[in-house]
């Protein structure tokens, strides 16, 4: 998977008629159920990543009735990314964003309802739940939160400028676009350490640059980096400008010590400084760890009877696409066993 622009997102998406007006026309259907007019469903999900959409097959598949709100980028991180290649049933990879509309299309056929917009407040003490967007409110009888993480960002102008074109965040995903070229992994954590040594099969060279001279990481990945001849630490030092045309062709990086600046050549910059989960709007709900993802009990439950998550949101040792739609298959499962566990009790 290769991180792209939204631009690229446009051009290849709607041309293939795939996207078009579509999250237009779900707005509008929205509306016209009115305000103060809560529409019930079965199942709520909130979030359209691979756990969300998979988990809207399966509930709307089971003859529940399921809504899917999509959050503000329907379809997830995916949506940012161009070939996917180790997503399994795609021989020869597919773009995100077509896998995307695919899984959606497969919610959709069931009888899921995808609405895109944003749950930007919920009440789990209420029965049956309570979930408003900027839009509508909704209630629910159960809830699959599968709202994702979003991977730390540096903060700096550059970044954004050149996201897809150089700099990533996913080393799995991009690392075989970036053969042959000098890249930089930031962060001191077992991530950077993971995604540097794996970089090292295909870039020129790969240098890590951490903001301290000590790492974070586990013991076994910095002795594994440390003997890797390709992989150069740089410390004490934060990335301050990224440079190029139309991609990345140096970096700057500043000593934070003594504020003195150099600049390093560079095709690609791999940022690995953690991920924060997207659970804002579930603080003082449900209960959290002290990163901030869901505490899952049994299996897929969260601390809310009611309440499931699937994801990344919970997740954050294996990411990727695939583990993220296996989780949503689970809670989906989940719900339903719960369900009408509750309906044979009454
Ligand atoms: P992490 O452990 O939180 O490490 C983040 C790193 O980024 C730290 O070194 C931190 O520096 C640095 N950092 C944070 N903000 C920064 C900023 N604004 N500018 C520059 N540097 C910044 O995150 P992670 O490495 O993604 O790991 C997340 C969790 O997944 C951890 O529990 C980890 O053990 C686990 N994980 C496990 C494996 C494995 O077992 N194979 C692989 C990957 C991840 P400081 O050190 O100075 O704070």
């Amino acid at each position: 998977m290769r991180a792209i622009s939204f631009e690229f997102i446009r051009l290849a998406v709607i041309p293939n008629g795939l996207l078009r007006g579509q999250g237009i026309v779900n707005l509008l259907s929205v509306k016209e159920l009115g305000s103060g007019n809560q529409k019930r469903y079965d199942v709520l999900i909130i979030g359209s990543g691979p756990a969300g959409y998979t988990a809207g097959v399966y509930t709307s598949r089971a003859r529940l009735s399921t809504l899917i709100i999509s959050g503000t980028l329907p379809g997830g991180q995916l949506m940012t990314t161009s070939e996917v290649e180790n997503y399994p049933g795609f021989p020869n990879g597919i773009f995100g964003p077509e896998l995307m509309m695919n899984m959606r299309q497969q919610a959709e056929r069931f009888g899921a309802t995808v609405v895109d917009d944003e749950v930007i407040n919920v009440d789990f003490k209420k029965r049956p739940f309570i979930l408003k967007t900027h839009s509508e409110t909704y209630s629910a009888s159960a809830v699959i939160i599968c709202t994702g993480a979003s991977p730390r960002k540096l903060g700096i102008q550059s970044e954004q400028q050149f996201s897809g074109r150089g700099v990533s965040y996913c080393a799995t995903c991009d690392g075989p676009f970036f053969k042959g070229e000098d890249i930089i992994v930031v962060g001191g954590g077992d991530t950077a350490l993971e995604e540097a040594t794996f970089l090292t099969k295909f870039g020129k060279s790969v240098k890590l640059v951490h903001r301290r001279e000590t790492l974070r990481a586990s013991k076994i990945l910095q002795d594994k980096a440390m003997e890797n001849p390709k992989i150069e630490f740089i410390w004490n030092n934060i990335v301050s400008d990224i440079k190029g045309d139309k991609k990345v062709a140096s970096v700057m990086v500043k000593n934070i010590a003594s504020g003195k600046e150099t600049t390093l050549d560079a095709g690609g910059l791999f940022v690995a400084i953690g991920h924060e989960p997207n659970t804002g709007i579930f603080k003082g709900q449900l209960d959290l760890d002290d990163k901030g993802y869901i505490v899952l009990k049994d299996h897929t439950r969260t601390s809310v009877e009611g309440v499931f998550a699937a994801g990344d949101v919970h997740d954050h040792r294996y990411r990727q696409a695939v583990t993220a739609a296996g989780f949503g298959c689970m809670a989906a499962i989940d719900v339903e066993r719960w369900l009408s566990e509750r309906k044979n009790r009454k």
